[in-house]
């Protein structure tokens, strides 16, 4: 037997869920499928190793989805300064929720936090069918879509197909779509960190000789940290024990939050430039980090993501009311254009930022830090630059607007 939707989406992390969510609520027929059982439960004293620092823009689509209600029912945390320095010269920025119309920049939260509320959410939504512990295993043409063929043997039938499944997306393969895209060598080292002194609100960016180290603060006044080092550094360290660990941190961390007091289990991702050839095929689309994978020194992969699902929610939508087939090129090469320009700049900029900050040249390390006084003591410039870090662009879906798409 063979289920029928309009929209399958394979993937329900972030982007996946999220985009279920808005097309539930435009009315179309959407099933979502993972291959685990996302946790919604879990001791109040646990924290996430993996966090997101979600935009303005990114609070706006879940606000406008009424997600944001069940994450800050859990747990939210805002930042309301952030503080980026060179750890070799004295370069620096600041930017300070202050100079804006905000009461913060934005917020960090825990992943976890952010797909169980949007599962609670899919789950009172009529039109929308969440199915976990289901893993596809092969997409095949039908005669209107394609077929999702589950591990299990389940098959499901779609007029379209969102891939939604990460960066090692096994539907982009089953696909045909080939990715560009290279190891950074280096690899994201996740914790979560008591520290002597107050976070005060604010996300802290040293960079140092094998990349940035971040301090995002959370609600119970402890820090999660993203240690961007070299592959081979950050596999040793995972190896440390706790003291010689935090020693390490403190040094890194030039002082600036004081002793380094407790930490809990650490891991690394390892890191890639990526983005896939294309985002569209017959009937299928790509999203989230299974069309880009970008550095995450800027902390904007979760963000660009939930931009792709706001602009291809709104397509589809769009498209059923005019009564156009979901199966159509025409409105999926729209969300191509929209979006794969706008995530290439993304990527390229961290790219560039990556590499400027490894350059050991004593000419160029002058000259990045002339570049970052400069833009922090022009305000114009500085406001740009602010307002694109808190997702504040043109050409946004109207999700991020926090307007209804249906
Ligand atoms: C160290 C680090 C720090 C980061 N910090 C930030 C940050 O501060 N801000 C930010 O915006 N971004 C950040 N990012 C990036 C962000 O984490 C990702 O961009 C985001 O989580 C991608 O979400 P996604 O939903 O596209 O994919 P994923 O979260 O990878 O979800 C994919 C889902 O697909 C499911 N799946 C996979 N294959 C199948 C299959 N065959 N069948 C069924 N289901 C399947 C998986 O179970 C999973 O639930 C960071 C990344 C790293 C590595």
């Amino acid at each position: 037997m063979t289920d029928n939707f309009e929209v399958i989406i394979v993937g329900g992390g972030i982007v996946g869920a999220t985009t279920a969510c808005a097309l539930a609520q435009g009315g179309i027929n959407v099933a979502l499928l993972d291959m685990f059982n996302p946790q919604r439960q879990w001791t109040d004293d646990s924290v996430d190793l993996r966090v997101s620092a979600l935009t303005k823009a990114s609070q706006n689509i879940l606000e406008t989805l009424g997600v944001w209600e069940g994450m800050a029912q859990r747990r939210i945390s805002p930042y309301k300064d952030m503080r980026v320095w060179d750890g070799k010269a004295d370069g620096e920025l600041h930017f300070d929720c202050a100079d804006t119309e905000f009461n913060e920049l934005g917020h960090i939260v825990e992943n976890r936090v952010t797909v169980a509320a949007l599962w609670d959410k899919l789950e009172t939504l009529p039109s929308a069918t969440c199915i976990s512990d289901a893993k596809v295993s092969q997409m095949q043409m039908a005669e209107k879509g394609r077929t999702l063929v589950l591990e299990d043997n389940r098959k499901f039938t779609a007029d379209l197909i969102i891939a939604a499944d990460g960066r090692d997306s096994s539907l982009r393969n089953m696909a045909g779509i080939d990715v560009t895209g290279w190891p950074y060598q280096q690899d994201g080292l996740v914790a979560t960190i008591s520290t002597e002194k107050s976070h005060q609100l604010t996300a802290w960016q040293r960079f140092l000789d094998e990349g940035p180290l971040a301090f995002l603060p959370l609600s119970d006044g402890q820090c999660s940290i993203v240690w961007t080092l070299k592959t081979t550094t950050a596999k040793a360290y995972l190896k440390l024990n706790d003291v010689d660990f935090l020693e390490k941190l403190e040094q890194a961390s030039g002082g600036i939050l004081g002793k380094m007091q407790k930490t809990e289990p650490r891991a690394a991702f390892p890191l890639r430039f990526q983005y896939a050839n294309s985002y569209t095929d017959e009937s299928f689309a790509l999203m989230g980090d299974s069309a880009h994978a970008m550095h995450p020194l800027a902390g904007q992969g979760a963000n660009a993501g939930l931009l792709d699902a706001a602009a291809l929610a709104e397509l589809v939508i769009k498209t059923k009311q005019q009564g156009r087939p979901l199966s159509s090129k025409k409105f999926l090469r729209q969300y191509e254009r929209w979006r794969k320009g706008d995530n290439l700049l993304m990527m390229s900029s961290m790219d560039v930022i990556n590499k400027t900050f490894l350059a050991t040249a004593l000419p160029l390390i002058s000259l990045r830090s002339i570049g970052m006084n400069i833009i922090n003591q022009t305000p114009l410039i500085k406001k740009l630059f602010n307002d694109h870090a808190m997702g504040l662009r043109m050409d946004l879906p109207v999700l991020a607007k926090k307007q209804k798409c249906w």
